[in-house]
């Protein structure tokens, strides 16, 4: 068989991994195909002549097909590693995002909260200080806790009737 215008790689050690034993067939464009025996581990296996004439001649590195051998191409594992490693670390901040938000959101919510009771104390003093310039007895005042339970029609109504203008 002829090889033609192909470089006969039988008996060639190709890389410093490889050594081509003999021509194994031609691929369907007509280019021969290498049989090609690791020389780490003894795994013989085909190898386009492409393959071959890159690997001597640009760098193109070989891989061995046996998967146990060290010659092996490594599994994308790293690769698929770093990028979970990423999404992990996305995921992460999202969450401390979240959580930020949150404790703000809590934050803001309790400072409302105070400032409304705030307010409303205010409103009670007003009512107190009324009842007190009016002369009525200390327990007929509505303590604060109990002013607090009152609707706010309630609550209203009196502050109207003291005459507060709110
Ligand atoms: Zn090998």
């Amino acid at each position: 068989m002829g090889l033609g215008t192909y470089r006969n790689f039988a008996g060639v050690s190709v890389g410093t991994n490889f050594s081509v034993i003999q021509l194994a067939g031609r691929d369907r464009s007509g280019a021969p195909v290498w049989r090609v025996r690791c020389c780490k581990c003894g795994f013989v296996q085909p190898f386009a002549h492409s393959q071959l004439k890159n690997a001597s001649e640009s760098g193109y590195v070989l891989f061995c097909r046996n998967a146990r051998c060290t010659y092996s191409k490594p599994e994308p594992v790293k690769t698929e590693t770093l990028a979970d490693m990423l999404r992990a670390e996305q995921r992460q901040e999202q969450l401390l995002k979240q959580q930020e938000a949150q404790l703000k959101a809590e934050a803001d919510k309790k400072a409302a909260a105070e400032a409304a009771l705030r307010a409303e104390r205010a409103r009670w003093m007003r009512y107190a200080n009324t009842q007190i310039v009016a002369g009525a007895e200390l327990e007929d005042i509505l303590p604060f806790d109990r002013w607090l339970m009152q609707s706010e029609t309630w609550k209203t109504n009196v502050l109207g009737r003291v005459g507060i203008a709110e």
